[in-house]
């Protein structure tokens, strides 16, 4: 780290990007079985900053090991409902109170800028508290049966076993924290392997989950490569679920891997959401909406709103208002107090969104956004807006993962093909709708296939909404009740009294 950008690091998080990192099996920090190592680069310099263990099929095999041990047997299997949401609670307090060591990690790590990371670590707290309090609530029912007897039926919903968890790098906490909050509450163990670009604080992670006390082998962390890491983890015969956040095409990979012992898999995949401005909307809201939309994050959500379609009669005020908002954002280091917005994660990534950029200038639509200038070395890419796109570009229907917008007027007053061209897509995981009129948001979001939609906001990041994806935006609902059915089996029990 010689960079001078790092000055602005606390000791804490200096201290641990530098330390030699290991891997959590079994409540102990170990090297991988082949000891080898791979980097860790910071999107914002291309610097290397760490190195972490590379795990492969062995690690996953030894974690997997620890992982049933400590669900079949030990204090985690006897423990009480109670005993696991204090656990959960202590966890979500140290999360908040190391929150800019966390948050310094993140911007190094995956490029965040410090103010948005820090944020997001309050909300992962919260995902958590949200999570303990479930473990005293799921409960099955009583079931009243009507074939000739005299009977007592019920319900059980019963933890379903060893979770194997693979995750993105693009909120590299949030990620850890929505798959394992929800399964330590039910009581499954988990083996996580976080993304080879942000395994950094996975590993912090696991150190405050010692801190709070989890009984070893409950949570165990594995940092690779997704071809062999990953692909051990989802192939895994003793793993019994595996839940996955990533790109479609690894999701359906990891279905394959699945296949061998049927364990239960649930994936959080791509999307190419669109975003609705209606001409009675509040532009003043709608405008700085639809730029966040996309723009957060460096685009880097799957939720990202990057489709938008804005009636004509508003059409260029909003479009301009967007081009602006892209223009004012500052782009830099995550540990520049001044940036906005953050690089890419990495170069790949980064000629991924040039590539498409070029493609959309060469299939014909018009480029809106200040070319500008980065520092050399990180993968910064500025935001951008298109116009005059058509639906066969490949811009309009594919996901880009960076900031990149298709905006398309539409002067239809019909329902039903307004949501046609939302549904254009193999993609349904959300769509956004700005309108004062309560029954045109209503029937709308009825009509689109999507997982969410929002109205008059984008994204409400709130633990108790289910989130995930019609179409092949996924499978399963993670956040909620409803990631509980994730993570449990119902068990029905019948007794014959006579
Ligand atoms: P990206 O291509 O943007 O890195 P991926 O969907 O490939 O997105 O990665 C998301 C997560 O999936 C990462 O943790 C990655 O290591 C893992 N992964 C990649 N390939 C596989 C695979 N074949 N099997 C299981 N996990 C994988």
């Amino acid at each position: 780290m010689s960079s001078s950008i790092y000055e602005n690091l606390g000791a804490q998080s200096a201290q641990f990007i530098r330390a030699e990192h290991r891997m959590l099996i079994g409540g102990r920090w170990v090297e991988a079985f082949s000891g080898k190592t791979f980097d860790v680069f910071d999107p914002g310099t291309g610097e290397v900053v760490a190195c972490v263990p590379e795990g492969e099929a062995a690690d996953i095999d030894l974690a997997v090991q620890a992982a049933r041990r400590a669900f079949e047997a030990g204090d985690w299997a006897r423990m009480k409902p109670a005993d696991r949401t204090r656990l959960l609670l202590r966890l979500a307090d140290l999360i908040e109170r190391h929150g800019d060591e966390l948050a310094e990690i993140e911007a190094v790590d995956n490029g965040k800028p410090l103010a948005v990371a820090r944020r997001g670590i309050a909300g992962t707290a919260e995902m958590v508290r949200y999570m303990a309090g479930w473990a005293t609530k799921l409960n099955g029912e009583s079931v009243n049966l009507s074939v000739p007897g005299e009977w007592h039926a019920y319900t059980t919903r019963e933890a379903v076993g060893v979770v194997g968890q693979i995750i993105p790098w693009n909120f590299p906490l949030s990620m850890a924290i929505w798959k394992i909050a929800p399964a330590l509450t039910v009581g499954c163990t988990v083996v996580l392997k976080p993304a080879e670009q942000t395994p950094l604080n996975a590993l912090r992670l696991g150190q405050i989950i010692q801190e709070a006390g989890f009984p070893d082998g409950v949570v165990n962390i594995v940092t690779g490569f997704g071809a062999t890491a990953g692909a051990a983890l989802a192939a895994h015969p003793d793993v019994d679920k595996v839940a996955f956040t990533g790109s479609t095409e690894t999701g359906k990979r990891v279905i394959q891997a699945a296949l061998g012992n049927l364990k239960k898999v649930s994936l959080e995949l791509g999307g190419k959401s669109p975003v609705f401005v209606f001409p009675d909307a509040n532009l003043e809201l709608a405008t700085p909406g639809a730029a966040n939309a996309i723009f957060f994050n460096s685009g880097q959500v799957c939720s990202a709103g990057s489709r938008l379609f804005v009636h004509k009669t508003v059409f260029d005020r909003v479009i301009e208002g967007v081009i602006e908002h892209g223009n004012k954002l500052k782009v830099g280091h995550g540990l520049d107090p001044a940036s906005q917005v953050g690089p890419l994660i990495s170069r790949q990534q980064k000629q991924r969104v040039d590539g498409y950029i070029r493609q959309g200038e060469e299939e014909g639509a018009r480029r809106f956004g200040e070319q500008r200038a980065f520092d050399a070395g990180g993968y910064f890419v500025a935001p951008t807006v298109f116009v005059d796109t058509t639906p066969d570009m490949s811009i309009y229907r594919e996901e880009i993962f960076g900031p990149v917008v298709c905006a398309m007027p539409f002067d239809d007053d019909d329902l039903d093909r307004i949501a046609a061209e939302a549904n254009r897509t193999e993609f349904g995981l959300f769509a956004g709708i700005w309108t004062q009129k309560l029954g045109l948001a209503h029937k709308l979001a009825r009509r689109i296939k999507a997982g969410s939609v929002s109205v008059n906001a984008h994204m409400v990041n709130e633990p108790a909404l289910p989130f995930g994806g019609y179409k092949q935006s996924g499978w399963g609902r993670e956040r909620g009740r409803e990631v509980f059915d994730l993570y449990t089996s119902v068990k029905s029990i019948a007794i014959n009294l006579d």
